[in-house]
């Protein structure tokens, strides 16, 4: 078969608006009805096509529209094939969105659809800084890839050329982007790096008041108004005002934690300083704090996450290493408190890389910990995680609060909430120390801690093994040496008595 009206890609085009313009022009709704009628059949979503998907269709279609299969792609594959399309590195994987996002001004002007528009950084039309809409103005429709859009509106019918919205100055950061996706440059790291900026600052944008970010495949098709959410997500990274909002705001809606820690309220905003890579311009950003808003979405959160709603509020869920960081403990502390059941995680998994925890619960533990005041002997010593002590007896600082807790020895917390500091009697912490030192010998010990134990260097371990007053373990070859535990203890009480 022949189309009757047989269309050019024209620049800038991309497979799926440029299929839209062959129904349209064809009087048919949808791409698929194209595609139908080409007999074509691969499935796809048009939105984000692979390579060989859209080569599969071109070659399929290229004889119906009377076109050379190979200039058809060369002008249409760039939407498939882009360097900046997809880095699983970035918070949000493929920058793509599903559903047409459109300028009213060069719809009514052209009747074509730039694919740049679907690029979810992308927030303004480079030509008339009109921001791009997927939905309608009029009746709130929200956008398929359906022909008549390049029209009116598929629902109300309104047409685009009334509803163009204002045009406005195209920003410095829109401009920016805009160049990026121009031609298609050997990809730079800066720009890698920007992207990713971005799509954190996105992903947090949706979720300005959680606790914790994981990584998406794409905007999850379901979440409209992208246009504004980007622009949350520069205003985030660029606008004083913006930040100074956010921070209030995140103390208001994170009161509960207020009592606790000021770094714990503000976690969220944290978590962009320290993976944000980009040196960030200074911007006048479109709309102010207030337009923007700070909304959440569910749909954001990965479906384990939400599975535990009930269990604790998707704010306070948070992994391993951010207690860690709160109660400024090592990981290694988190998870000897849960193996002595101090604290436990909500989703019980016995791997620590995907425990979560309730924040809220942690803190209201801390806070039960009763402060003995009583104990001030005079030979009192403060032990914290850093305590060289601790190195010393090869002995853990989540164990002692953990045996503290229980009873086990005899030390108290010195402040309320802050497991970070231990004031013990030094009769009961010697044995309590000696007591970990033992278990740490029942087996082979690494050079280092061996060298730790003993106050010296590797060096020196080596040499002590060669005058035999240690052994080394029989396994473990030249450059791995372990150290046999108990020869270890035995050369090390009579020092430490
Ligand atoms: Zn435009
Ligand atoms: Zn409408």
């Amino acid at each position: 078969m022949k189309f009757a009206i047989r269309p050019n890609p024209e620049a800038h085009e991309g497979l799926n608006g440029y299929l839209m313009r062959v129904a349209y022009l064809g009087g048919w709704r949808r791409i698929s009805d194209v595609t139908k009628l080409l007999q074509w059949s691969g499935k796809a979503n048009f939105s984000r096509v692979y390579k060989d998907t859209c080569n599969d269709l071109l070659l399929t279609a290229a004889p119906a529209l009377l076109k050379d299969a190979s200039q058809l792609s060369e002008a249409l594959i760039t939407t498939c094939d882009h360097p900046y399309l997809y880095d699983e590195n970035r918070m949000i994987q493929d920058i793509r969105v599903d559903y047409p996002r459109v300028c009213f001004h060069c719809l009514a002007e052209d009747k074509k659809i730039d694919w740049r528009w679907s690029l979810l950084p992308i927030f303004q039309c480079q030509k008339h800084g009109s921001v791009l809409q997927d939905s309608c103005l009029e009746c709130g429709y929200q956008f398929k890839w359906e022909s008549e859009l390049l029209e009116r509106c598929p629902a109300c019918g309104s047409r685009w050329e009334p509803l163009a919205t204002k045009p406005q100055p195209v920003t410095e950061s829109q401009k920016y982007v805009w160049s990026v996706f121009e031609s298609s440059k050997a990809p730079s790291s800066h720009v890698k790096g920007w992207l990713r900026d971005i799509c954190l600052s996105t992903l947090i944008a949706a979720r300005p008041f959680d606790s914790m970010y994981q990584k998406i495949g794409s905007i999850p098709s379901s979440v409209r108004n992208i246009s504004n959410l980007v622009q949350a997500a520069y205003s985030q990274l660029i606008d004083p005002l913006y930040q100074n909002q956010w921070k209030e705001r995140l103390f208001e809606e994170r009161a509960v934690l207020a009592s606790y820690s000021n770094e714990a309220s503000l976690y969220s905003s944290k978590y962009l300083a320290v993976n944000s890579v980009t040196e960030w311009p200074l911007s006048t950003a479109l709309l102010s704090p207030n337009q923007v808003g700070f909304n959440e979405s569910e749909v954001f959160v990965k479906p384990v996450r939400r599975k535990l709603m009930k269990v604790c509020d998707l704010r306070y869920q948070v992994t391993n290493s951010h207690v860690a960081e709160l109660l400024k403990l090592h990981n290694s502390d988190i998870s000897i408190l849960v193996d002595a059941g101090v604290i436990s995680p909500i989703n019980s998994k016995s791997s620590t890389m995907v425990q979560l925890f309730d924040l809220l619960a942690v803190y209201k533990l801390l806070e039960s910990i009763p402060l003995n005041e009583n104990l001030k002997s005079i030979d009192t010593i403060n032990i914290t995680p850093k305590s060289a002590l601790l190195n010393e007896y090869a002995a853990n600082f989540g164990q002692l609060i953990a045996d503290v807790l229980s009873g086990k020895v005899d030390g108290v917390f010195s402040k309320a909430g802050y497991l970070k500091e231990i004031s013990i009697d030094r009769s009961k912490l010697m044995p309590w120390l000696f007591s970990q030192l033992k278990i740490t010998c029942e087996n082979s010990v690494s050079l280092h801690t061996a060298a730790a134990i003993l106050k010296c260097s590797e060096r020196c371990v080596l040499q002590l093994s060669k005058s035999m007053e240690i052994q080394l373990a029989k396994w473990g070859g030249p450059g791995r040496e372990r150290v046999d535990g108990l020869s270890l203890l035995a050369h090390k009480l009579p020092y430490s008595a």
